[in-house]
């Protein structure tokens, strides 16, 4: 074991299922007397249910992937308007990115309450979109201060969902593992993360609860270490060529995997024996596909023609990676996965 620095967080985590009753003694706990309930348009029921546990809320349900500056300035208003002094947030990583794009503008605290495992909730990291361009910053007052897991929020997520949503949480862990950053206690969490959406994916009908049990541990192990060449790859196919954030994590993560493999060994040991699997790509490769994700670029929206362009982008500024980044090397990767190559060993 090497020297490591070792970060905890702040964050309060309330779960179990019928949490979410909780909610009101929490926004008290935080002292919001006119919080604001952000939701998607899915979600806005939820929202509106959530509104009766706490007198004086507020709801908005604009929520919209990419955290859009223009959506966050409606909400804006409504925060002055309304002398609104806490945010909380029902739904996925753009109802919580929603919140915390107001609490990097105010300040005001953050209950965060996913439907997702997105992992959003976990990390004090912003993602925002303006005029096309996506910036990122780490701010610990972007982090909520509480979140409430109740699994019974995800009983209606639809399974191809929650497929892609609990791979694109294991992919927070796998890229933990071997991060610059990482440190046994991350690591710990991390192969427990996969282990539990692994074992759960399959098997949904019974196990939400110890699927969001991983997306919790996956969302901490993200907020916790800088992510490499699979999160770099799904920022370049997301951002620039418009490919969905969840199916693309989902049909990347084998082919990243493989491309580091032979540069961090003990990391792949432990993907694959979270996954219970020989090896760490091949187990996550057919996982997937025993899961019925997608498993093509191609199949998500992805021309065969900006292949070259997303490896140019990919390699203009790339992030720390445990095996060089080479032109060729992800221009090979972009092509396995375009065409949904099984990876070898
Ligand atoms: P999302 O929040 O857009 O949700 C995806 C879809 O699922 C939506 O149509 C939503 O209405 C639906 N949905 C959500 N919960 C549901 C439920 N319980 N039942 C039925 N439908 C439900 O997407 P996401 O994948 O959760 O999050 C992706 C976004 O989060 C991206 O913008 C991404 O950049 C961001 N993100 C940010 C971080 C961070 O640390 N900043 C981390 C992960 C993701």
């Amino acid at each position: 074991m090497g020297p490591f620095v070792f970060t905890g967080l702040p964050a309060r985590v309330i779960f179990g299922p019928g949490r979410l009753a909780e909610l009101g003694a929490e926004a008290d706990r935080l002292g919001m007397r006119r919080p604001l309930i952000l939701t998607g348009k899915q979600q806005a029921p939820l929202g509106r249910d959530a509104a009766k546990l706490i007198s004086g809320a507020t709801t908005f349900d604009g929520a919209v992937m990419h955290t859009p500056v223009t959506v966050t300035e409606t909400a804006m208003r409504i925060v002055r308007e309304r002398g609104v002094d806490g945010t909380i947030a029902i739904g996925g990583g753009s109802a919580v990115g929603l919140g915390k794009a107001i609490a990097w503008r105010t300040n005001c605290p953050q209950i965060a309450v996913p439907t997702t495992y997105a992992g959003s909730e976990m990390t004090p990291i912003l993602g925002e979109t303006a005029d096309g361009a996506k910036t990122t910053r780490r701010d610990t007052k972007i982090q909520p201060e509480t979140v409430i897991y109740d699994p019974e929020l995800t009983l209606g997520l639809p399974v191809p969902l929650s497929v892609t949503s609990g791979m694109n949480a294991i992919a927070h862990s796998v890229e933990a593992l071997y991060a610059k950053d990482g440190n046994p206690v991350i690591s710990m969490m991390a192969e427990e993360g996969i282990r539990a959406l692994a074992g759960a994916l399959p098997r949904l009908s019974d196990a939400r609860t110890e699927a969001l049990y991983g997306a919790w541990l996956c969302g901490t192990v993200l907020g916790a270490t800088g992510m490499a060449l699979h999160h770099k790859l799904c920022h370049v196919l997301g951002g620039s060529f418009d490919l969905p954030h969840a199916e693309t994590h989902t049909v990347v993560l084998p082919h990243a995997v493989a491309y580091n493999a032979g540069a961090a060994p003990e990391a792949m040991a432990r993907i694959a024996r979270a996954l219970g699997a020989r090896s760490a790509a091949s187990g996550l490769f057919d996982l997937e596909r025993a899961l019925g994700a997608p498993l093509t670029l191609r199949g998500i929206g992805m021309r065969e023609e900006d292949l070259d362009r997303a490896a140019d982008l990919a390699v203009a500024s790339p992030y720390w990676n445990p095996a060089p980044i080479t032109r060729d090397g992800i221009r090979k990767l972009l092509n396995d996965a375009f065409h949904g190559r099984r990876p070898e060993g």
